[in-house]
């Protein structure tokens, strides 16, 4: 009999974590075929999470669960789940129940019926977000796509049902800077998209505010890309050549028509505007230089307070 194993991570989701539970129950018990096993990771949430998940694997054998000694963020809590699980198939699902669980039935046939290792899950429209956001994600997978040689697909979720083996290849990646979407499309693996419409969050509030996106867009553009690192070079031989150039011009102009009345506020602009430039490549070299430095610290990617084995 096949093992599926569920991840999900929560934090602070006391409202949708007794809704998840009941429709994950419904699923397995619709999919008799297969056993089961629901690892939950607290990720240091501050409110009655880590209860209600012991108060669910009291009754409930096929429950495990992993709490933090903090905040360790998304990233960090896939990553423990997919150490911590023994499934021969893993997935991922947000307790929002924005990633239905009723379609893990359809995902598990897919997968074992086709040639297929992943089957992940993808949104055409997010009504969710509002005008700006929506803009902001379509520039930012246009800029992406452009700048780093892994495909990133537009409006891929977390949500996937993969293979054991594929697993095993995202486990090796053991970078402590971790964007889930880059790491996927790094290992590779035949990927089979399914589309399907977002619902909103049944309660709960998002835990993205837009500063937190930006953030994390710009890490995921330094972790899988050196573009920019080229861009501040080309940006520096640049201004170079039209230094030189407008040296030139300046001798030359003065030879002819001797020096007239020194121009110094377009002076102080042009200085303004190279030291903001400099600024800027000095920025973007500090931003490789901060990455390879958590990098290199070599700290644990999440730390266990408690599981179910206590
Ligand atoms: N989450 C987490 N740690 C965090 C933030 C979020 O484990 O620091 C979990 C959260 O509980 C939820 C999932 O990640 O199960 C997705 O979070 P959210 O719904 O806030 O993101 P969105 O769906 O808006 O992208
Ligand atoms: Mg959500």
């Amino acid at each position: 009999m096949d093992k599926i194993s569920v991840i999900v991570p929560c934090y602070n989701e006391e409202e949708s974590l007794p809704l998840f539970y009941k429709e994950i129950n419904k699923v397995i018990n619709k999919m008799k075929e297969v056993s089961f096993e629901l690892i939950f990771i607290d990720d240091g949430s501050k409110d009655k999470t880590l209860n209600i998940v012991k108060g669910f694997s009291k009754d409930d054998s096929n429950i495990r669960y992993i709490s933090f000694s903090r905040n360790f963020g998304k990233e960090a809590a896939i990553y423990a789940g997919l150490e911590y699980c023994t499934g021969d198939y893993i997935t991922l699902l947000d307790v929002d129940l924005q990633d239905p669980p009723k379609l893990i039935e359809k995902m598990y046939k897919i997968i074992t019926t086709e040639d297929v290792d992943i089957v992940a899950l993808k949104t055409d429209a997010h009504k969710e977000y509002g005008i700006v956001r929506r803009f902001f994600t379509n520039c930012y997978y246009k800029l992406i796509s452009k700048l780093s040689k892994v495909e990133m697909v537009p409006g891929a979720r977390d949500f996937r049902l993969m293979k054991r083996q594929v697993v095993n290849a995202v486990l090796e990646l053991k970078e402590y800077n971790r964007y889930s979407k880059g790491i996927f499309s790094f290992v590779g693996f035949k990927t089979k998209w399914l589309t399907y419409e977002v619902p909103k969050r049944v309660a709960g509030n998002s835990k993205w505010s837009f500063f937190k996106l930006f953030t994390y867009a710009i890490d995921a553009i330094i972790g899988y890309s050196t573009v920019p690192l080229t861009i501040a070079v080309f940006v520096g031989v640049l201004f170079c050549l039209i230094a030189l150039i407008a040296i030139i011009f300046i001798v030359i102009r003065t030879l002819i028509f001797g020096d007239p009345v020194a121009g110094w506020p377009s002076l102080v602009c042009i200085m303004f505007f190279l030291s903001g430039i400099q600024l800027f490549c000095t920025g973007i070299s500090g931003a490789y230089i901060s990455k390879t430095y958590t990098e290199v610290k070599g700290r644990p990617i999440y730390i266990v307070r408690e599981t179910e084995k206590k």
